[in-house]
């Protein structure tokens, strides 16, 4: 089991002050790593790392300003070298049809979740590259990413893209040892879909999971775990699916 242990690890995980990056900063604290977890709202982002104790710290970043990717990147990188980077903070703001979606609206969603998890790869793996002890980077996508789902498509447009990027750079990076994975997970329980489960979507939609309910962020923790550890040390370019099955229908 020692291989599956983060001890002497430093880990970035973006979005990671609630939902699903918090209960990986939590699981990759609870395997030993230090943890920096980053979101836009300070208040939130505080009390976040406050509650996964001495092991984390906050700093707050909005992921669509690659200019604040660049400075998030450096102040991580002084408290660590990262060894890990979770590219996770990503939105959906709208549940809507390809035709009633807005430019602006559709720029929002392309920022945050292909634009944002980009360019902090490429400032994270430069910084890996000249450290030469190689790192994991962990984009959470979405089955979204692999299955159409109806009035998703901006959203499910960038998963898919983030999946191809993820094999990109995992192949373009094998050579200096920074490994990039994908998890891909189905609907989990956060404040993401909280309003669409108690629409009258809702129903619909969890009679579509074979498992016959929704991810919770634990769920998804242990393999952002296993895919960060020496454990998956000849992992790269891959999507780990975890969705109860939604994506077998
Ligand atoms: P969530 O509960 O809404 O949490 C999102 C996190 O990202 C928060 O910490 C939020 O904090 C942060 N964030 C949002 N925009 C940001 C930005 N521009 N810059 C920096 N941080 C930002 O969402 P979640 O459900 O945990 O989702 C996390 C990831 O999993 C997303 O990439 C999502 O697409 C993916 N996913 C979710 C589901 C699901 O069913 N929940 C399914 C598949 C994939 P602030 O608002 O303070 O910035």
């Amino acid at each position: 089991m020692e291989r599956f242990s983060l001890s002497g690890k430093t880990a970035l995980v973006t979005g990671g002050s609630r939902g699903i990056g918090y209960g990986i900063a939590k699981a990759f604290i609870e395997a030993g790593a230090r943890v920096i977890i980053a979101a836009r709202s300070e208040g939130p982002l505080q009390e976040a790392a406050a509650s996964l104790g001495a092991n984390c710290i906050g700093l707050r970043c909005d992921v669509s300003e690659p200019a604040e990717v660049a400075a998030l990147v450096e102040r991580a990188w002084q408290l660590g070298p990262l060894d890990i980077l979770v590219n996770n903070a990503g939105i959906s703001p709208y549940y809507k049809r390809a035709e009633q979606v807005t430019p602006e609206e559709f720029d929002a969603v392309v920022r945050v979740n292909l634009r944002g998890a980009y360019f902090a790869s490429v400032e994270a793996a430069q910084r890996m590259f000249a450290a030469g002890r190689g790192g994991s980077i962990i984009n959470v996508t979405s089955v979204a990413g692999i299955v159409p789902l109806e009035r998703q498509g901006v959203y499910a447009a960038t998963k898919a893209g983030l999946h191809q990027l993820t094999k990109v750079m995992a192949l373009e990076w094998a050579d200096r040892g920074v490994r990039v994975n994908a998890i891909a997970p189905g609907w989990v329980e956060t404040d993401l879909v909280g309003a669409l489960f108690a629409s009258r979507h809702g129903e619909r939609l969890r009679a579509d999971i074979p498992l016959g309910r929704l991810a919770t962020p634990d769920d998804v923790a242990g393999a952002a775990v296993w895919l960060a550890s020496d454990a998956a040390s000849y992992v790269t370019g891959s999507i780990v699916v975890i969705d109860g099955g939604r994506q077998l229908r």
